[in-house]
Order: C-alpha cells, then sequence, then structure tokens
C-alpha cells in the first residue's frame, strides 16, 4: 500500500491506528471479513443530487461498518436552560475557538483551507443547515456563498427574511475533496460542535437541507421524499426537511416543491412572503 497512498489515504490509516484499528482489508482482499464487500464504497460526487430512493451513505472502504449516523438527539443531553440571548454570540466563540485549527477527522488533511464554522444571527429562529462546504467556502470560510448559496439567498428572501437573521451551518466545517459526500465518520466526528452550535442559538425551526443534513440531524437513512412534508424534531426545535439548493440548481423543476417546504415553515413561523414588487 505504501508506495500508491496519496495523502487522504494515509491520513485514514494514521486515524484508524489512532483509534486502535490496525487491520486493513481491499475490497475482494483474500482475508477480508465477511460483509466487508457490501459494506465498502468509493468516494462519490456531492450528495446534493437528491435520490428518491434508500440513499444509503457511501463507506470508505476502510470505514468499519459501526460508523453509522448518530441522531442529535443522542449526541449530548439536551440543556436545561437556554443560554441567554446576550451570551450567544460570545457562546459561539467559544466553540469557535474550541474547534481550533481542528486535526480530529481526516478532512484536516485533504486540502481543507479554511474550517466554515457558521453565520449569522447567533439568536436565529431559523437555522438552515447543508451538507458540507464547496470550494468558495472553503476559500471564503463562510457557508453558502457559492452558487448554492445565492440561491438559498434567494429561498430565505422569499421567506421574508434576510440572511442576517437566520443562522446558517453545515454537517462537516471542512470541505470534503472534489465535494464528495462526507463520510460517517467525518460527519459523526464534526456534530458534537454543531449540536452545541444549535443549543446555543436554539431556533425554533431547523431546516436540513438535502439528505446529507437530514440522515445526521436524524439519525436515520431515509429517502428525501419519505422525510419531507412533515414535521420532525431535533434538540428541542421542529425540524422540516427540503432539497439542497445545489440540486435545485441542477433541476428547477423541483423548486415549486421546495417552496411547499418553505411554507410549511413559514406557516410555523408565522411569516408572510413579501409582496410582489
Ligand atoms: N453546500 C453546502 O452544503 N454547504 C455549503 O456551505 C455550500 C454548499
Amino acid at each position: 500500500m505504501a508506495g500508491e497512498a496519496g495523502p487522504e489515504l494515509r491520513a485514514w490509516v494514521d486515524y484508524f491506528r489512532d483509534l486502535g484499528v490496525h487491520d486493513f482489508y481491499r475490497r475482494g482482499e483474500a482475508g477480508a471479513p465477511a460483509g466487508s464487500e457490501a459494506e465498502a464504497g468509493g468516494f462519490t460526487e456531492s450528495s446534493t443530487g437528491e435520490a428518491d430512493t434508500e440513499t444509503p451513505i457511501e463507506a470508505s472502504p476502510l470505514a468499519p461498518p459501526a460508523m453509522k449516523p448518530i441522531s442529535f438527539k443522542d449526541l449530548a443531553p439536551i440543556p436545561a436552560e437556554c443560554v441567554p440571548a446576550g451570551e450567544r454570540a460570545a457562546a459561539l466563540e467559544a466553540i469557535r475557538e474550541e474547534i481550533g485549527d481542528c486535526t480530529r477527522c481526516p478532512l484536516a488533511y485533504a486540502g481543507r483551507r479554511k474550517i466554515v464554522f457558521g453565520d449569522g444571527s447567533p439568536t436565529a429562529r431559523l437555522m438552515f443547515v447543508g451538507e458540507g462546504p464547496g470550494a468558495d467556502e472553503d476559500v471564503q470560510g463562510v457557508p453558502f456563498v457559492g452558487k448554492a448559496g445565492q440561491l438559498l439567498n434567494n429561498m430565505i428572501a422569499a421567506m421574508g427574511l434576510q440572511r442576517e437573521e437566520v443562522y446558517i451551518a453545515n454537517i462537516v466545517k471542512c470541505r470534503p475533496p472534489g465535494n464528495r459526500v462526507p463520510e460517517p465518520v467525518e460527519a459523526n466526528t464534526c456534530s458534537q460542535f454543531l449540536v452545541r452550535q444549535i443549543d446555543v442559538v436554539g431556533p425554533e425551526v431547523i431546516v436540513a437541507l438535502g439528505s446529507t443534513a437530514a440522515t445526521y440531524l436524524l439519525g436515520v437513512r431515509q429517502s428525501l421524499s419519505g422525510l419531507r412534508g412533515r414535521w420532525h424534531t431535533c434538540r428541542g426545535a421542529k425540524l422540516a426537511v427540503t432539497y439542497h439548493p445545489a440540486f435545485l440548481l441542477r433541476d428547477p423543476r423541483q423548486k415549486a416543491e421546495a417552496w411547499k417546504d418553505l411554507q410549511m415553515v413559514m406557516g410555523e413561523l408565522g411569516l408572510k412572503a413579501p409582496a410582489k414588487k
């Protein structure tokens, strides 16, 4: 393996060694434990193409089968008291400081430029959670600033809000190489911080943008169509699932469906669409 291992593979191996995992098998290699073929998968393109069927999380060839999405409900007890509004900005800053120049998962070694922590109001009633930073976000250190971000801004405006009024974050804070889907170990490692951001902001409603966000926030792997159009809960907030803006850019016909999801959210928050000019 040594001769062909790229830096990312090297990082994975080191990561699992740190976890005490020392035996690795290639797909189909003699001696691989039964079931490893089924568990294995490659790096895939961004999952923001929303399949309408069961979408299992692609496992890395090296990921242990136990790496399943952990529901945000099970990550930590929900705090008994909310952080006072005036202290939320500082509480978020403390989380950012704790993250530091993070090397907790392999994404730290996969070409990341900036950690994309989150953006928006620390007292937002509405939070959007996407999948992970893309190229533009990686450069700027701010979530949803590329093309998908422009569409998200339009979606927020259509709801009668400004971007500064909501809070925006991602399941992972570092860009997965090639915009691939975050690996379970990456998402689960990063979730410890997102869960605290959610607890500090204390939104009334969370919108999961796409299947990766829905999968990890809810801890279930289910088709987007099975999750949309109804309320879920997450950390004491109501949670709605809708299409990822990147998917809507590729298939604008689904914008009408996404608008139905946003209208459900607007009804809950008592928001009215701005009058057409
Ligand atoms: N896609 C995401 O899921 N998050 C971003 O921040 C940008 C694009």
